[in-house]
């Protein structure tokens, strides 16, 4: 199981202080290794997120997520990325200049 990719996924911590924070500032980029949070942000923030969801083109987030989560993780992660990615959308509508 050496090579296993899940051996080193990384667990839920409700109470990640860097996932507190990015949940206030779209810019914050600090990542704890350990978070499940953190790995999921990490991934939100990818041109493969994007793509996946502007362009059609989802093979390489999923490539992304399984690297990082194996196939036992992929559906919760890939959930928690889009929560992400929903989350930092928002919060750069909100920094934006409105006038
Ligand atoms: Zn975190």
């Amino acid at each position: 199981m050496m090579n296993s990719p899940t051996c080193f996924a990384p667990v839920d911590r409700p109470d990640c202080p860097e996932c507190a924070r990015a949940r206030e500032d779209a810019n914050h980029a600090i990542y704890l290794a350990t978070c499940l949070g953190c790995a999921t942000r990490a991934i939100a923030i990818t041109p493969e997120a994007w793509r996946a969801l502007n362009a059609s083109d989802p093979d390489p987030l999923r490539q992304a997520i399984l690297r990082t989560f194996g196939e036992p993780g992929y559906l919760e992660a890939r959930r928690r990325v889009w929560e992400w990615y929903q989350t930092i959308q928002r919060l750069r509508r909100q920094e934006a200049p409105t006038a």
